[in-house]
């Protein structure tokens, strides 16, 4: 595939993935001194592309240092067994929970297996590689990694995964947010700004935890936020409040639908919030257009809270 690249500034670049199409997921290299990191892999589709970056750029594969998968969802761990294979000197920095399933992948081969179907496994996917254990360091809440002198801090943040971290940059004020700040699809941005989105994929959908997460993010007043869906936003001050919004929006369409087409009475609910947010977020958008840009989100998050519901429901029983 071919490679498509963005300058940030700051030694930050967004390398297009190509998962399921272009200007849907991103990765990131962190340039610092003589060492360079990776923040999200992509899949095993996207490491040629990210080694044509590197060599572009003059970076020996021996000067990356880490790679830093921010959760062990697929669109952003699945290359890190064929990344680590190329990058002799690099550590792999993943959330304590997260080590087991990027060490031995195969529960996520399965897993995804079964969501995608062997065939679109093999097409997204390529093949799951495991990382030896010596080569991990395990991202516990506050962690500092020194990047040749650029400090950069792993952050537990849970709410749209329990294994996700968010990755707090000193020097350009940032953090590399994975999914827990949101999507934000640069289609959908329009004079008001982006547009936000809350992933409740399955399976660990966590409105408390997620509320928490934000105010925590927050609370290190980020400049911008480094999303892998899709690049870079500025001033999440103004956008914080969306994903509030939406938390809230979700937990009352999720226990407003009752038993039975459960999911489907979610999915409709979600599209209807979406329509009204974007209208009001003066997006001119058709909404065959929308559907093509949020179809899959959308199925995803209603997969998302009929899984919260059970879990709620099997708790209470
Ligand atoms: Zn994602």
């Amino acid at each position: 595939m071919k490679l498509s690249f963005q300058d940030l500034g700051q030694g930050v670049t967004c390398i297009e993935t190509h998962f399921e199409r272009t200007g849907l997921a991103g990765c990131y290299l962190i340039q610092q001194g003589r060492a360079a990191a990776l923040i999200d892999t992509g899949t095993a589709r996207t490491v040629p592309n990210i080694m044509e970056l590197l060599e572009l750029r003059g970076i020996r594969p021996e000067q990356v240092r880490y790679v830093i998968p921010t959760h062990v969802h697929l669109d952003h761990a699945g290359g890190s067994g064929q990344l680590m294979e190329l990058l002799p000197e690099a550590s792999l920095v993943v959330h304590p929970k997260g080590v087991r399933h990027l060490t031995d992948p195969a529960k996520l081969t399965a897993g995804a297996t079964a969501v995608y179907g062997e065939e679109q496994f093999v097409k997204n996917f390529k093949e799951l590689k495991s990382v030896a254990k010596e080569r991990v360091i395990e991202a516990t809440d506050g962690l500092r990694i020194d990047l040749d002198g650029r400090s950069l801090v792993c952050l537990d943040s849970p709410g749209h995964a329990n294994h996700h971290n968010c990755i707090w940059d000193e020097t350009s004020h940032g953090f590399f947010t994975g999914d827990t700040f949101g999507i934000a699809y640069p289609e959908l941005t329009t004079a008001q700004g982006p547009f936000m989105l809350l992933p409740s994929t399955p399976v660990q959908f966590d409105p408390d935890a997620w509320h928490q997460t934000l105010d925590k993010l927050m609370a290190c007043e980020p400049e911008r936020m480094y999303l892998t869906h899709y690049c870079k936003v500025e001033n999440p001050d103004t956008l914080v409040g969306a994903l509030h919004e939406e938390i809230d929006a979700y937990v009352d369409i999720a226990l407003s639908c009752d038993d039975g087409e459960r999911e489907n009475g979610i999915r409709t609910g979600l599209e209807a919030l979406y329509l009204e947010r974007l209208r009001r977020h003066g997006s001119r958008l058709s909404e065959s257009e929308i559907h093509r840009l949020l179809d899959m989100d959308l199925a995803l998050c209603a997969q998302g809270l009929e899984v919260w519901l059970q879990r709620r429901e099997n708790r209470a029983a």
